[in-house]
């Protein structure tokens, strides 16, 4: 179905916007219709439903999925999300986004998703952990350092990997490191892993300035979510002359048009739980400050923040979808009539899994790179990567986006084909 005749009340579903963008992309490089079935059909999914002892002695069954969207280039990767309303679709949707993510970025990777239905701000720490082990034990077949490799995602952190990795290891009786990325350094985490989506993001906008012909110092940067991806790139882009100018999270949102004090933020945060009431910056409506005028926008966060609702007052000359999924597909259009340069998410957050590939790899050499080194790699891969996806722009006169799945769609069909189809 073209874009523009999505249906409004489909807008908001993740894999209709996943969809929509294979569509084109598929058109534009000719591609037959039985390899187009079998990029866009999930290679498994399983759905668990796991039994969990809550700490009043309750039981309660929750439900969880594992996506593995392609394994054709390499073991699926991805993240695992705890969040209320986790879909199937949605978890579908973000399994086929790292299958093409890891193409762009060329790492020898499919791509996988997981979710968990269940609210983590009500579950305590050893609830947590009991989901966490039940839910590895039930999906423990189908994952494995040459199989499936899962890794933080939304509300999920390298506590929640290490007991992935120590359930998978107490099962198949010996410690396997290699199983899940994100971990802890002690439990063979790699360094870089916690600031690499942040630091990736960082990579990618300069590149994108520099297209703009742009200057990094006093760029405006508005930030739209201050978990991980969020406040690392605010961090990393402060430190580089980017002016963070807002920040906003669920709970409020605060603008200083001189810049925030972004490690002063972190501290407040970190003291107070919130954003809010930070000495250094004004309160500002937190439903307004997405159409701040900026350089950069970075939406940092969940799905469908820009929508064909809200597009149209969008005033940033680029955005950088550190998230996964922020724009809608009907959206896409109304940004590019405005002509507003998009970093689309499967380019602009790959440095997270760019690095969780690092980590595998440190894993399974047994040898540990320096910080340094990390980075230096991983900012090989990103500028690599946004040439290579500018490439595709020039050559085919698409968007950003398009191209990007354009780029990424071929390196995986180019491996289908080779492989060719068992039977
Ligand atoms: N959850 C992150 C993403 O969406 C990281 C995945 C990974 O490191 O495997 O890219």
């Amino acid at each position: 179905m073209p874009t523009s005749r999505i249906p409004l009340e489909q807008e908001l579903n993740p894999w209709v916007a996943a969809e929509a963008r294979f569509n084109e992309a598929a058109l534009r490089l000719g591609l037959n219709d039985g390899l187009c079935k079998v990029l866009r059909t999930p290679a498994r999914e399983i759905t668990v439903n796991i039994p969990v002892q809550l700490d009043d002695g309750r039981l309660e069954v929750f439900t969880g999925y594992r996506v593995q969207h392609s394994i054709a280039r390499g073991p699926a990767k991805g993240g695992v999300r705890f969040a209320p309303d986790v879909t199937l679709d949605e978890v579908r949707a973000l399994a086929a986004w790292m299958t093409w993510k890891c193409a762009v970025v060329n790492i020898p990777f499919g791509g996988g998703k997981g979710g968990v239905i269940c609210n983590p701000q009500v579950l305590s720490e050893a609830e947590l952990e009991r989901i966490t082990r039940r839910y590895t034990a039930e999906i423990l077949p189908f994952i494995g350092p040459e199989v499936d490799v899962p890794a933080p995602d939304m509300n999920t952190n390298e506590q929640i990997m290490a007991w992935i990795m120590d359930t998978y290891s107490m099962h198949v009786r010996q410690t396997t490191t290699a199983v899940v990325t994100g971990k802890p350094l002690a439990l063979g985490g790699s360094r870089g892993r916690p600031e690499a989506t942040g630091r990736g993001c960082l990579f990618v906008t300069r590149e994108a300035l520099k297209r703009l012909g742009l200057p990094v110092e006093g760029s405006r940067v508005v930030i739209q979510g201050f978990g991980n991806v969020g406040s690392m790139s605010a961090k990393l882009m402060a430190r580089e002359g980017f002016k963070i100018v807002a920040v906003i999270e669920v709970d409020g949102a605060i603008y200083n048009s001189n810049g925030l004090d972004i490690p002063e933020l972190l501290k407040h945060r970190k003291t107070t739980g919130s954003i809010t009431g930070f000495a250094g910056a004004e309160a500002i409506d937190p439903a307004e400050a997405l159409f701040l005028e900026c350089e950069v926008l970075l939406p940092g966060a969940k799905e469908n923040v820009i929508t064909s609702q809200n597009a149209g007052r969008i005033r940033t000359r680029a955005l950088c979808e550190g998230a996964n999924g922020p724009t809608t597909a009907l959206a896409d259009h109304i940004l590019a009539s405005q002509g507003v340069f998009v970093i689309p998410d499967i380019l602009a957050n790959a440095g997270g899994v760019t690095v969780s590939y690092f980590e595998w790899v440190q894993d399974r050499q047994g040898y540990f790179w320096n910080e340094q080194l990390v980075n230096e790699r991983l900012e090989e891969i990103m500028v690599n990567s946004f040439r290579d996806v500018v490439g595709y722009v020039d050559k085919h006169g698409v968007n950003n986006r398009i191209a990007a799945y354009m780029l990424a769609l071929d390196r995986v069909a180019s491996v289908i084909k080779l492989r060719g189809i068992y039977a």
